[in-house]
């Protein structure tokens, strides 16, 4: 007689978190994610589609850079968590597979976090603010947007802050990149402790 061992339920993997970084341009959510990803690199970081241009030195994994027509098939069929359209340009999180055992991060605006929060409740937004507005401004310019891209990603900023507060689970001032780091880091370790990982 041959026997087949059966896993207990309890060995089955938990789901993984869906961890939405947010907050308005310039804050520094990408360069906080880039670090992250260092520090704990089991984290999987859904790649965007974007319908926007590729700025001058910006790396090509940064998004799946297309064109409108294709953004808005892949929509059609389906294949987006969520999107948005941000100062003209279409923005999409694809479907994740939340199958694999990886913890997914999300870099996303305002717009999008709130619909990753109605259709996946249990995903956990971190919502990031500058220190001020004269500081989100500097890192806005060393980004080399031009003059009327920044007034109007500032703008934008003052309306989606009240949004993404409103929403949040957690909030975070990047005052200090390192220390940023560390209690987003420090909040994912109790978030998997609280889920049994
Ligand atoms: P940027 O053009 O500066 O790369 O991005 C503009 C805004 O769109 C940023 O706030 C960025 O986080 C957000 N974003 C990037 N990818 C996505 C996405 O897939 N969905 C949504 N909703 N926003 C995104």
């Amino acid at each position: 007689m041959t026997s087949r061992a059966i896993p207990p339920a309890s060995s089955s993997p938990a789901l993984a978190l869906i961890i939405i970084v947010s907050g308005p341009g310039g804050v520094g959510k990408g360069t906080i994610v880039d670090a992250l990803l260092r520090r704990d690199q089991t984290l999987l970081l859904s790649r965007s589609w974007t319908t926007r241009s590729q700025r001058p030195g910006e790396k090509d994994e940064a998004y799946v850079f297309t064109t409108r027509e294709k953004f808005e098939s892949h929509l059609a069929e389906g294949g987006f968590l969520e999107w948005t359209e941000f100062l003209g340009n279409y923005y999409g999180s694809p479907a994740p597979d939340l199958t694999t055992g990886r913890d997914i991060v999300l870099e996303i605006e305002v717009d999008g976090a709130q619909q990753v929060k109605v259709s996946h409740p249990e995903s956990v937004l971190i919502f990031i603010l500058p220190p001020s507005r004269e500081e989100q401004r500097r890192r806005l310019v060393g980004r080399g947007d031009p003059d009327h891209k920044i007034q109007e990603r500032l703008r934008k900023a003052e309306e989606e802050e009240p949004v993404g507060l409103a929403l949040a689970d957690y909030y975070l001032v990047n005052d200090e990149l390192e220390r940023t780091v560390d209690e987003m880091m420090a909040l994912i370790t109790r978030l998997r402790h609280d889920v049994g990982r």
